[in-house]
């Protein structure tokens, strides 16, 4: 491959979000270059090391529905699978995977170094080159500058990076990796409006010094979910345990005991952290009443002996961390192999974005991940994916892609972003999706493939097998649908046990599996049996859609309802301080978010169903 003198996308930084995005851009055919720090780090998980969860798997499914490289990677790395909510609906089911760290970054820098129209460089980028207010390039920490059409930028915790363990602190990117310093500079010169957040990561535990016996084992699921829909269970590594200690009054006393050093609570660290992973000695305070914390012990790998205590995370001075760590079930002889620490970053107003997400302030320029305020390896990856994807259609002089609520987690992460912005790292839970029942990991391709494969983001591979699903699914449906049952047959006397009425009439199967307590093993084989067994995803996907009818058909009335609302744009010099009616709250909050549309508006915190009448008047006063 010829190195180009000038790509159309140039993503900076190789984590979660810059390697989905140079991965999404090349697929699309453009020329991209993925500059980082050092390419033995690319894919690196900075904290734990696991993928999905809840509201996390969601977006995995669908960076996989668009060809991304998360979900495979995580098939080809993980060490302990399991399904959370398994007993809940279909809507709040979730995958996560423990992986292998080595593997997984391995899996992912396999993806990013044979993929055509991609190539990669290893130096720090200090500077944007701008030409009339559009981002068209970068330079590197030794001048070398590149030429770009488009420039997304997945800087991630790295940008004025301060850690901090204890009262001490020093500029670091995360440990053993340098801070971006430089193009942090320039970046807050330019009119983006940047603040600090923080992490925490908890310090590392050689297995070797740990009783495991006085633990609780926590096996993976005896059936391993797969992550990805091109996955398998034969991608698989070797699976292993984790397991479960807790802290208890002692190691909450020594947390006490040493908050005089912590820099959370002696103001030294400015940045708001994680509400929903707090360090432990937030949890000390703000769960006081409480006298006992659940730790999972997660291994971090195969070939390691390096343990993942997650739930004690924190930014306490090491003397107290040994001890503390010491004072649980387990690990009285604990070594630490790295301790654990804060990080203070800089991200900028995710408001200042447009949905595509590039920056309203410079054209051409991208932010995806963390430096957009969220946190987390799946809502990086996904914003990459989008970055990435949108860089790639401006470079083609092509409209962006902006999938909505009722079409994608990665829709409703974007937009709760943009119109409301955030003041501490934001995640993904099913509960910020209005459309969850429509919004499953289970129907992920189902609802993007076929816009991933317009895009140019889907390979042949993966269309092929995704047409060959979808063909099964309408043919497992029809034949259900078309096998009968008549009362006294020896059908209906194998079925009528599982049923709490026997059946009285004729009955096709399809009607059968609506009825509660009916699973679709229990149908799949009553009737002119399949010569083949019917694949799992087919089959899932079936049941689901039967059972579930109703409350679908209902959401989906609602989604058109608001999508006649949607269809309605704000135009973006609307002054709103000039709105009568309008309380002065939210005057300013619409001014701030400048939400795009009717609906974008109706989502705003404190904007009530009220002032979207009263901005509809205004608007049809205007008209
Ligand atoms: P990153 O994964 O940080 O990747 C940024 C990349 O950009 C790196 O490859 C870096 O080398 C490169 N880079 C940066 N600046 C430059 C430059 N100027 N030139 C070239 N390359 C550059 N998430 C959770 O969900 N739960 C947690 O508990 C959690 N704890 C965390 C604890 C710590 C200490 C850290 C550091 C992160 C934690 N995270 C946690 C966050 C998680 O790691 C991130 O959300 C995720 O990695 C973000 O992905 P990203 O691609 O945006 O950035």
């Amino acid at each position: 491959m010829d190195f180009p003198s000038r790509f159309d996308v140039i993503v900076v930084g190789g984590g979660h979000a810059g390697t989905e995005a140079a991965l999404a851009a090349a697929r699309m055919g453009v020329k991209t270059l993925l500059l980082s720090h050092n390419i033995e780090t690319l894919g690196q998980m900075s904290c734990n090391p696991a993928i999905g969860g809840i509201g996390k798997s969601h977006l995995v499914k669908e960076i996989d529905a668009l060809d991304g490289a998360m979900a495979l990677a995580t098939d080809q790395a993980g060490i302990q699978f399991r399904t959370l909510n398994s007993r809940k609906g279909p809507a709040v089911r979730a995958t996560r995977a423990q992986a292998d760290r080595i593997l997984y970054k391995a899996a992912i820098r396999h993806q990013l170094e044979n993929q055509e129209n991609l190539w990669l460089f290893q130096q720090s980028v200090e500077d944007l080159i701008v030409e009339e207010g559009a981002a068209r390039g970068v330079i590197t920490q030794t001048g070398i500058r590149f030429n770009s059409k488009t420039v997304v930028l997945t800087a991630g915790t790295f940008l004025g990076g301060v850690i901090h363990i204890g009262l001490q602190n020093h500029a670091g990117g995360r440990a053993g990796d340098p801070p971006s310093i430089g193009l942090a500079e320039k970046l807050r010169a330019l009119p983006f409006q940047v603040d600090r957040l923080k992490t925490g990561t908890p310090p590392r535990i050689d297995a070797r010094s740990v009783d495991f016996t006085q633990m609780q084992p926590q096996p993976g699921d005896d059936i391993t979910p797969v992550m990805s829909y091109m996955g398998s269970r034969d991608l698989h590594p070797r699976q292993i345990e984790c397991f479960i200690t807790h802290t208890n009054e002692r190691t909450h006393d020594i947390i006490r005991s040493g908050m005089d050093r912590s820099p959370m609570y002696t103001g030294v660290i400015e940045g708001v952290g994680p509400r929903y992973c707090p360090s432990i000695e937030d949890k000390i305070v703000r769960f006081a009443d409480k006298n006992s914390h659940q730790i999972f012990i997660e291994p971090e790998g195969l070939t390691t002996h390096e343990l993942y205590p997650n739930g004690i995370s924190t930014s306490l001075p090491f003397d107290v961390q040994i001890e503390l760590v010491r004072s649980m079930k387990g690990m009285e002889n604990a070594h630490i192999t790295r301790p654990g620490y804060a990080i203070e970053y800089d991200y900028f107003n995710p408001q200042g974005l447009k949905y595509s997400l590039e920056t309203k302030h410079m054209s051409g320029l991208f932010f995806a991940g963390q430096i957009n305020g969220t946190t987390g390896y799946e809502e990086a990856g996904a914003q990459g994916l989008l970055a990435g994807a949108n860089a790639a259609l401006l470079a083609q002089e092509k409209d962006p892609w902006t999938p909505r609520r009722d079409e994608a987690y990665l829709g409703v992460l974007v937009d709760d972003l943009i119109t409301m912005g955030t003041k501490e790292p934001y995640r993904m839970f099913t509960s910020r999706a209005e459309y969850r029942l429509i919004l499953r990991e289970d129907n992920a391709d189902m609802r993007l493939t076929e816009k991933g494969r317009e895009l140019g983001l889907v390979s042949d591979e993966r269309w092929a097998a995704f047409c060959h699903k979808r063909e099964a699914i309408e043919q497992e449906t029809q034949r259900l649908k078309s096998s009968w049952i008549v009362p006294n047959s020896v059908e209906a006397e194998a079925i009528n046990p599982k049923l709490e009425t026997p059946i009285s009439h004729e009955y096709n199967l399809l009607d059968l599996l609506k009825r509660p307590g009916i699973v679709y093993q229990d149908i799949a084989n009553l009737k002119n049996s399949p010569e083949q067994s019917v694949d799992e995803q087919v089959s899932e996907q079936v049941q689901i859609t039967v059972k579930y009818a109703g409350y679908i058909a209902r959401q989906a009335e609602d989604i058109e309802r608001l999508r006649r609302q949607e269809n309605t744009p704000l135009p973006a010099d609307l002054d709103y301080s000039q709105m009568e009616g309008l309380s002065n709250e939210i005057k300013q909050k619409l001014n701030e978010a400048r939400p795009e549309s009717l609906a974008a508006a109706s989502r705003i915190q404190g904007v009530t169903p009220a002032a979207v009448s009263l901005l509809l008047i205004h608007l049809k006063k205007r008209a």
